[in-house]
């Protein structure tokens, strides 16, 4: 595994928006671990694959079982009932700002063996999918109000 170099604002990929993975080869994969163990020395909780330079739908987040990998995530639904917590971004360092988000989502994604996983989120978790799922769109937190 090797670790990465994080892309900071205002390098212009972390403004894209991402394409869709349409396979999930060996390289994807690589990637993925290569994700990981670049959030884990930065003392992230997730990590988008535009943070990395690599424009595609791809993030993966840091949960008590390690790392869990979502391809081409979708919230499906999300909360009115919103939170208003500090966030911070590897990309975007030195800032902390508090950001809005649903205190509730549904989410649809493929993991590493191409199947399809659904699930709910809530709290910091949520929170972080999310953060990441705005990378893919080019969305940083200090666009968020
Ligand atoms: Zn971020």
């Amino acid at each position: 595994m090797s670790r990465l170099e994080i892309k900071t604002n205002p390098d212009p990929i972390l403004r894209e928006k991402a394409k869709k993975i349409s396979e999930i080869t060996p390289e994807i994969k690589r990637l993925i671990l290569n994700m990981a163990e670049t959030m884990k020395k930065a003392n992230g909780i997730g990590l988008a694959a535009p943070q990395i330079g690599q424009s595609i739908r791809l993030c993966v987040i840091n949960t008590e079982k390690g790392h869990l990998a979502l391809i081409n995530p979708t919230i499906t639904w999300k909360s009115l009932r919103k939170e208003n917590e500090e966030e911070g971004c590897l990309s975007v360092p030195g800032i902390f700002k508090p950001v809005k988000r649903s205190k509730i989502i549904y989410v649809k994604a493929l993991n590493q063996d191409n199947k399809e996983i659904k699930f709910r989120a809530s709290g910091l978790f949520a929170r972080v999918i999310q953060h990441e799922v705005d990378h893919l769109d080019g969305v940083l937190i200090t666009d968020k109000k």
